[in-house]
């Protein structure tokens, strides 16, 4: 399917590597200039090379920067001509126990996981609707349905974004003027994030990373990890022109880990 994307431009945030960087080769694939943006240089060339060679006939440029840092934030708008399409994503807080965490913790995880894309949303969103297409796609977590209690700062900050977004997709001066806004929530997927949080509870309970991996997929129904290409190719489809109709949703990508009904 064609998903009428040619031609867009998207402001994908944090995507060097892992899921953002996945979201950013499926939008490259369907012809979207994009401007990925992320804190260490080597990884974003990397990854700017890799996006050249998925589709040499788009644009693609680089934005070296903490997008949880206003600096940063209007660096990365500068670079875009016109965001049609939004992807929020910045790295996710430490894992720990809530007795350990201070202001300086709480404030960190609030400004990455949710004024960041609230400030983005604001910077972006009146444009798009002036415009008649906009689509804004917030990573988020799994952990927002089923909370993981070593994650409270994601549990709490994304949470927080996850309750904006339900109240601002829903104004008819956004939805009606066919400007989206989706969560997408990880379950477990292979990136560098996951095998660092592997190998560091292996070496925690002294085993092996392989074992507490093989323990981990057996607990996701589809006995397996995803890919990014997968978390890429879910985001690019939100983003389609197919798509108007689908806003203020939380869509969970965990290989059916999440165990409800609804
Ligand atoms: P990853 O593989 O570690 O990749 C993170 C990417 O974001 C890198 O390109 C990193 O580059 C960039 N980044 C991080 N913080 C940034 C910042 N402040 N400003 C700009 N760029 C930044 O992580 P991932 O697995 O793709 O995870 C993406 C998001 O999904 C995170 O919030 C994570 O918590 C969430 N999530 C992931 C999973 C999973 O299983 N993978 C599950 C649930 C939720 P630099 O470090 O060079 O900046």
């Amino acid at each position: 399917m064609d998903l009428g994307l040619t031609g867009r431009w998207a402001l994908v945030c944090a995507a060097s590597k892992g899921l953002g960087r996945g979201c950013a080769e499926a939008l490259v694939g369907e012809g979207v200039n994009v401007v990925i943006t992320a804190r260490g240089e080597a990884d974003l060339l990397a990854a700017t090379t890799a996006l050249r060679a998925v589709n040499p006939a788009v644009e693609v440029r680089t934005v070296v920067g903490d997008i949880a840092t206003d600096a940063g934030r209007q660096a990365a708008l500068a670079a875009c001509p016109q965001v049609d399409i939004l992807i929020n994503n910045a790295g996710g807080p430490p894992p720990g126990d809530f007795r350990d965490w201070g202001r300086e913790q709480w404030l960190a995880a609030l400004e990455a996981n949710m004024l960041t894309p609230i400030e983005l949303i604001k910077a972006t969103v009146d444009g798009m609707a002036a415009r008649g297409f906009g689509r804004i796609v917030n990573i988020t977590s799994g952990a927002v349905k089923a909370p993981i209690d070593m994650l409270g700062l994601s549990n709490g900050a994304r949470s927080g974004l996850t309750g904006f977004v339900a109240g601002v997709a829903r104004q008819p001066r956004l939805a009606a003027a066919n400007v989206t806004i989706n969560n997408l929530l990880p379950g477990a997927f292979d990136t560098d994030r996951l095998r660092k949080t592997m190998a560091a509870g292996a070496a925690k309970a002294g085993q092996p990373v392989d074992e507490i991996a093989a323990r981990r997929r057996a607990t996701i129904p589809a006995q397996r990890f995803g890919t990014a290409a997968e978390f890429g190719a879910i985001c690019a489809m939100l983003c389609s022109a197919q798509a108007g109709y689908l806003t203020g949703q939380n869509i969970l990508l965990d290989g059916g880990s999440y165990p409800g009904t609804f």
